[in-house]
């Protein structure tokens, strides 16, 4: 199985281990997994800025 990036349109996390399974989706955090709904930011460590794009 190749590795699979988050499905949050902004976000090009791969998923890893913690990675959520929502609507037949892949998400690498909670957050995205929420669509960051409340403004929870990515967990990733690399600066992703997809909670703040998904706010524009
Ligand atoms: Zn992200
Ligand atoms: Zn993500
Ligand atoms: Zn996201």
């Amino acid at each position: 199985m190749p590795d699979q990036t988050c499905a949050c349109p902004h976000c090009k996390c791969v998923l890893g281990s913690d990675a959520i399974m929502k609507d037949g989706k892949g998400y690498c955090c909670q957050g995205c997994a929420e669509h960051h709904a409340h403004g929870e930011p990515c967990a990733a460590a690399t600066g992703c800025e997809c909670a703040k794009s998904a706010h524009t």
